[in-house]
């Protein structure tokens, strides 16, 4: 059964209504077939006491998700526990006084984007709008802008509020269960706590400046090579702080809504697009900072796609971009092999 489920609803237990809507709540819609026994949905730190208690009176693993993003599913454990974190902390509050904001786990990247904006207050968030905030800041976070500003969980978060494995609560920051602040900070998925809150510093908003040069790199993707070093050669020369440069390739056609399927009609039409961007207060500014990105060489100048000029973006344009290179919602499948989500695939099959 889907639909909305009540927040006052908190233990869901396998034969409850919204047990199988709840359990397949992941980006990926290649759910595995592991069945926890109970599924909480906390909404205070006490409801998540309660269920690390419950897990241990019964003996059995906890998973935790907040956005269901990574793809492997991994929170998710047979017989285990999972504590979703959908509506624990669901809000973004900012202190004038120390410039810090204070984010629940499930708390999404477009949701913290909109507070900032507001705000006029800025901190590197992911890229894509539906990431949650939780398994991003502990996977490391490569937020905006990061090859100058660093991983958002190394430079950005100040604090986290955890649930530990015996049940406690704790504040671990520099200097407060600093271990527990280390080792929380680029675990992912390997973290061995619940985190309830994350507290971050925040630097006054800019504006968000952008250029993208695309070319038509196939058939087979024949010029691949030239236009990543071209990318890698030209990101060198780029100051860098407050920019970053992406690469990816792609068929135009998987962007046209009258297209249904996955079959590729031209695979001679493989583009791939060099994007650059600046994050600061005028236009002059990003010319200037992204101006490595002016130089095409001979090679590559008659497979240029149209001009590359700085433009200004919102960061509702940035989302939309993002959530068309990453579409989900409609059944997408994902598919990882890793020995981190199966120990068992031998070895030579992990390439
Ligand atoms: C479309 C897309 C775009 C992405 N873009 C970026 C990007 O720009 N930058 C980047 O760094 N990453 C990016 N990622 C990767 C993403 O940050 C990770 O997959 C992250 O783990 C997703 O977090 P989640 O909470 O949504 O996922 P979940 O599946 O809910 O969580 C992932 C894991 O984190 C742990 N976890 C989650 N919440 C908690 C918690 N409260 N306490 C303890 N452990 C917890 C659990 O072990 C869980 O299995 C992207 C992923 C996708 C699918």
């Amino acid at each position: 059964m889907a639909g909305t489920i009540s927040p006052t609803d908190k233990v869901f237990l396998p034969e409850s209504p919204h047990y199988e809507q709840l359990r397949k709540a992941f980006i990926n819609a290649n759910v595995p077939a592991k069945y926890p026994r109970e599924i909480h949905r906390p909404v205070c730190v006490h409801d998540v006491i309660d269920a690390v208690n419950r897990a241990k009176e019964l003996g059995i693993p906890i998973g935790v998700r907040s956005g269901g993003h990574l793809f492997t599913c991994m929170s998710l454990w047979q017989d285990g526990l999972l504590i979703d974190t959908s509506n624990l902390n669901r809000q973004v509050e900012y202190d004038e006084k120390t410039q810090t904001i204070t984010y629940g786990p499930a708390v999404r990247v477009c949701e913290i984007s909109e507070k900032l904006e507001k705000l006029g207050r800025f901190f590197p968030h992911g890229h894509a709008p539906s990431v949650a905030m939780g398994g991003f800041s502990l996977a490391g976070g490569q937020g905006f802008f990061m090859r100058g500003w660093g991983a958002t969980v190394d430079q950005w978060v100040t604090e986290l509020e955890v649930v530990v494995p015996d049940g406690s609560l704790i504040r671990a920051n520099a200097n407060e269960n600093s271990d527990v602040f280390w080792a929380a900070r680029g675990s992912g998925q390997g973290f061995f706590g619940v985190v309830t809150k994350f507290c971050a510093r925040t630097i006054p908003a800019r504006k968000f400046y952008q250029r993208q040069r695309t070319f038509a790199i196939g058939p087979n993707g024949k010029l691949f090579n030239e236009v990543l070093t071209l990318a890698i050669e030209q990101n060198e020369k780029t100051p860098k702080y407050g920019t970053e440069v992406a690469v990816c390739t792609f068929f135009p056609e998987k962007f046209n809504p009258t297209i249904e399927g996955d079959e590729i009609s031209d695979p001679s039409s493989l583009m791939m697009s060099i994007t650059a961007a600046a994050y600061v207060d005028s236009i002059a500014e990003a010319e200037t900072l992204l101006s490595a990105f002016d130089y095409v060489p001979d090679g590559l100048a008659k497979v240029v796609v149209g001009p590359a000029p700085v433009i200004l973006k919102s960061w509702k344009e940035v989302f939309q971009e993002q959530d068309m290179l990453v579409p989900y919602g409609n059944g997408e499948i994902w598919h990882i092999d890793s020995i981190l989500n199966d120990p068992s695939i031998p070895l030579p099959e992990v390439r």
